[in-house]
């Protein structure tokens, strides 16, 4: 892979001594491939603040900068200010600001900030500029936006709130993340945007979580998976090679990076980094 081209990885805060011992195995494997930094999830799946904490410690303690992802939905600016203080106290200096997804039964209202670039305005007036902030970005559009436009001049109103680069949902439409990024840059923003990478090991995982982020799965990869079955060789050999070759394409149209989201997994990316040049 490039030099000048950087790899992040995400990590998930794990529930019990088994999986913390999967992570670790699994993120001293990917630190040989000298990732920027390192985030760790925060609220999905049930994870919860000090999971987060206690995970980006243990990252910070492997040698790697680690950055919580922080969301403001059914928080209170009193709690975020907490929160914030102890992350600058912790020595660390970078933030995946995230509105968040609504529980169920509750409405966006709830918490003080309503909306990501709320959060990302309020960590800039509470602790300036010690945070590097990264936000969320959709090129195939956030599954509660009314409209495309709409929703792409809500990414704008973040990054002028104060986003330094932003991570975007997974894709697999390579097409969809240069679009995006021209419309972008057409309203001028030019903070790096790095795709967010899902790598396809588990047909069902994969479909629950695309019908949940409104991620599209092209039809010529369902119909593959689907006749794979049961036959998890196979589905990873063709995932590792259909998300190398986006990868690929990515870099070479200029993507400045790429983020994994690892799922405490190393196999997959390690797979995928060594099929890149
Ligand atoms: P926002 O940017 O606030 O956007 C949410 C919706 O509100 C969009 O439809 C947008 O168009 C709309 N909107 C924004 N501003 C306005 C406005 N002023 N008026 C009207 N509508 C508006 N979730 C977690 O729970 N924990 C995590 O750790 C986590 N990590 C993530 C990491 C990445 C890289 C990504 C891409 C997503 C992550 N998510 C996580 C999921 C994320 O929380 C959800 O996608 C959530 O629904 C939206 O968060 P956001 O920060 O993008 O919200």
């Amino acid at each position: 892979m490039n030099s000048a081209s950087s790899i992040s990885l995400e990590f998930f805060p794990p529930r019990d001594i088994a999986a913390q011992e999967k992570l670790v195995r699994s993120a001293k494997q990917l630190l040989a491939l000298h990732p920027s930094y390192v985030s760790v999830t925060f609220g999905a799946g049930g994870s919860t603040r000090s999971g987060t904490a206690d995970t980006v410690s243990l990252m910070q303690n492997l040698g790697c900068e680690a950055a919580p992802h922080l969301s403001c939905i059914g928080s209170s600016r009193a709690v975020l200010t907490e929160i914030l203080d102890a992350y600058r106290a912790a020595g660390i200096r970078r933030i995946v600001a995230l509105r968040g997804d609504t529980p169920s039964g509750m409405g966006v209202e709830a918490g003080e900030l309503r909306y990501a670039s709320d959060l990302v305005r309020f960590i800039r007036e509470h602790s300036g500029d010690w945070f590097h902030i990264e936000v969320a970005a959709y090129p195939e559009m956030h599954p509660q936006a009314l409209n495309a436009s709409e929703d792409l001049d809500h990414f704008v109103t973040k990054v002028k709130a104060g986003a330094n680069s932003a991570i975007t949902q997974y894709f697999f439409n390579a097409d969809a993340y240069s679009d995006f990024v021209n419309r972008v840059r057409a309203k001028g923003v030019s903070i790096p945007i790095v795709p967010g990478i899902m790598p396809i090991t588990n047909h069902s995982q994969l479909v629950r979580f695309s019908t949940m982020c409104g991620a599209e799965i092209p039809r010529w990869i369902r119909l593959r998976l689907a006749e794979f079955g049961d036959d998890r060789a196979s589905i990873k050999a063709f995932g590792a090679d259909v998300i190398t070759r986006l990868c690929q394409r990515l870099l070479d149209q200029g993507a400045p990076g790429l983020h994994f989201y690892t799922l405490n997994n190393a196999d997959s990316i390690l797979a995928i980094h060594r099929g890149l040049s």
